[in-house]
């Protein structure tokens, strides 16, 4: 790709990973400890402003953590990046643990939503969680939006990652198709699918510190820092491989 071409891409499902802390210890928290990272405006910017390509759709939006609420400066901006460039995704979900109530914050989901996109926020309360205070719950379910589940957890249920295998509890086989899509992932990097100059992406993960790995979701800090290793810094395009069908397709593959 050359350095000054633009592609428009879609993206499957983007999860954008607002902070690394979190304002709880769950003893089976897959994430493993908590960190003291956050993702500011700049890599926001770069992101969704890159010189190289053109975000032109996105079908599921996840914002992960950490607690994602700790991190609101950056949750605002985002959502207020995307109504302002029109890149309304079909769908925005949010779990928080349900410790921070934010009436902007609120207010900004529900502004998204308005513009059209199905926006799912929700807390699951479990054995492990620390429970909801009952008035700030009421406020949570003010808003339309908004969902809560509690339930409890058999160990059976739970990955056996982060602080649980720290904790020397949790289902090791629950893992095994994760961990080879997680080996899958190192080894292939992040793929997309070319068609002319449009690029479908399934699964990308924009990380607090800006590098961009394929996957987010049930990984721990150390599995996402390892997957991470493109920057958007960097065109993202000339170091992923993109893979077609059709011999006119261009193919890169950089590692
Ligand atoms: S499970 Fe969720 S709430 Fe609990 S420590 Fe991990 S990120 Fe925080």
């Amino acid at each position: 790709m050359g350095k000054n071409m633009s592609l428009d891409i879609q993206i499957d499902n983007l999860n954008l990973v607002l902070t690394r802390m979190c304002n709880q210890t769950c003893k089976h928290c897959l994430r493993g400890e908590r960190q003291n990272a956050y993702m500011n405006k700049e890599v926001v910017d770069k992101f969704f402003n890159n010189l190289y390509y053109n975000i032109v759709k996105i079908n599921t939006l996840a914002f992960t953590g950490g607690e994602p609420f700790l991190n609101r400066e950056t949750l605002i901006y985002i959502i207020d990046t995307l109504i302002k460039k029109s890149l309304i995704p079909r769908k925005t979900i949010c779990v928080t643990n349900g410790l921070i109530f934010d009436t902007t914050l609120m207010d900004k989901f529900a502004d998204l939503k308005q513009t059209g996109s199905l926006v799912i926020l929700e807390t699951t309360i479990d054995q492990f969680h620390k429970p909801m205070n009952q008035e700030k719950l009421e406020k949570f379910l003010k808003y339309d939006f908004y969902y809560y589940f509690e339930e409890h957890l058999d160990e059976s249920e739970i990955l056996r990652l982060g602080r649980a295998l720290e904790n020397n509890f949790g289902n090791p086989f629950l893992g095994l198709p994760l961990m080879s899509y997680y080996y899958n992932n190192l080894q292939n990097g992040l793929v997309g699918q070319k068609m002319q100059d449009l690029v479908y992406i399934n699964d990308l993960t924009l990380l607090d510190n800006g590098k961009v790995a394929p996957y987010a979701a049930d990984a721990t800090w150390e599995m996402l820092d390892n997957m991470a290793m493109i920057d958007i810094e960097e065109d993202i395009f000339n170091q992923m491989r993109l893979e077609n069908n059709d011999n006119d397709f261009e193919k890169v593959l950089r590692r």
